[in-house]
């Protein structure tokens, strides 16, 4: 950090201090991840100082024969890993990404299905924040009282509904989610179907959890949760959705201006990595340590939501502990460990409180961590749950046995 030392010492320090944070702490923020230095060295290259609006080869800026092969590179890559026929790596974030598709299928006012929020769904799916729920006329659709997708239930709403769009997908759901069974549905009704595959992403590209692509109108992303690119979002599509809904447009000049090169080389790496063996073995590990760390909560009587988890997530339930998620999160955070308070299934308490927290392994897997090491993690989160701080000194040491074995680099 030597030049950013120079210019700005506040920031210099600030860099710093996160990067010791990040070594020193196990993250188990189920959207988060760690980058490989070839990731992030491409985020922090010279392409930064580019003008690029438009698409390869069609630029309204000249000079651009070196970024349009990152984003072509990018482009063909992310259609070889995903099996698909279109693809956009422009998003900048995959709340961008979602809006352009719905800038682009629906007009305001329209009836779109999203999962709730409270029951996992995100934001930009319906949210009453979100231009999503300000914009469209939303009717939610959620989990049973297992905290699994009804859907039966989902076909009675949308029969009823009509809606324009349905979108499948969530932040926090621990099943797999049966694409296949929304398209039915969306068919019964005569909806299209998008889906949000953002926090499953490398699940799917390694062939660990059933691709949507085959199954709905649009696909978004980001690419930075278990994906393990940087910040950032994509669209992919078949070329014919594409030619009936023109993503491209929406994108540019639709709702973004200039594209972020840098992120892009980011993005073309990441899907480089992504299509070598060693990533199928990867996502194996961050499932395997998922699935070590539910047990390990279950097996200290920690509750979790529909009792198990198919991916790299679980929402653990608070509520027989007479905790709440933002307790928990706090104490967890005094002794190193970082994750983040969340609605449970019909979750009495509101999203600043809320009766969860969730956990997710794709971090700790980048670190190479084991699930041996999940079996510790467990100990130490059921500690903290049951004994609060009186464990505190106790989990320390747990946690630092396990950030020292296993340093960021
Ligand atoms: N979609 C889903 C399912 C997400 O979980 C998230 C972020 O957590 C997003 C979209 C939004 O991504 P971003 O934060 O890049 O806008």
């Amino acid at each position: 950090l030597q030049e950013v030392q120079a210019v700005d010492r506040e920031v210099a320090d600030a860099i710093t201090a996160e990067m010791e944070r990040q070594n020193s702490h196990i993250e188990l923020i189920a959207s988060e991840n760690w980058v490989s230095p070839a990731v992030m060295e491409a985020m922090g290259s010279i392409l930064t100082n580019k003008y690029a609006e438009g698409y390869p080869g069609k630029r309204y800026y000249g000079g651009c024969e070196c970024v349009d092969i990152v984003e072509n590179l990018a482009i063909e890559r992310a259609k070889e890993l995903f099996g698909c026929e279109y693809v956009n790596v422009q998003p900048h974030s995959g709340a961008q990404a979602n809006m352009a598709v719905q800038f682009a299928m629906l007009t305001p006012g329209d009836t779109v299905m999203g999962m709730n929020l409270d029951h996992g769904g995100h934001l930009t799916h319906g949210s009453p924040v979100n231009f999503s729920g300000k914009y469209f006329n939303i009717v939610p659709y959620g989990v049973n009282d297992e905290g699994v997708i009804d859907y039966d239930r989902v076909m009675e709403i949308a029969m009823e509904c009509k809606p324009k769009l349905i979108i499948a997908g969530a932040s926090a759901y621990a099943r797999v989610i049966d694409f296949k069974k929304f398209r039915e549905i969306a068919d019964a009704c005569g909806a299209y179907l998008m889906v949000d595959m953002a926090h499953i992403a490398g699940l799917v590209a390694a062939g660990l959890h059933p691709s949507p692509i085959p199954y709905a109108d649009v696909v978004t992303t980001t690419t930075h949760k278990t994906l393990r690119g940087p910040r950032g979002g994509m669209i992919l599509a078949s070329a014919e959705s594409n030619e009936k809904f023109n993503f491209n447009k929406a994108i540019f000049p639709g709702t973004q201006g200039g594209p972020l090169m840098h992120v892009i080389a980011a993005k073309a790496v990441c899907f480089k990595e992504a299509l070598q063996p060693e990533f199928k073995a990867y996502q194996q590990g961050i499932i395997d340590n998922a699935q070590a760390l539910c047990k390990g909560l279950i097996d200290r009587d920690i509750k979790i939501v529909s009792g198990g988890t198919d991916n790299h997530l679980m929402l653990v339930d608070l509520t027989n502990y007479d905790l709440t998620g933002k307790a928990v999160e706090k104490l967890l955070d005094s002794v190193n460990i970082t994750c983040n308070k969340n609605t449970i299934p019909n979750d009495p308490k509101s999203p600043f409180v809320t009766s969860g927290i969730r956990l997710g392994t794709a971090s700790v897997t980048s670190r190479g961590m084991k699930t041996e090491d999940m079996d510790d993690i467990a100990e130490a989160i059921a500690l903290m749950i049951k004994n609060g701080e009186d464990s505190a000194e106790e989990v320390k040491a747990i946690v630092k046995k396990l950030t020292d074995k296993y340093p960021l680099k």
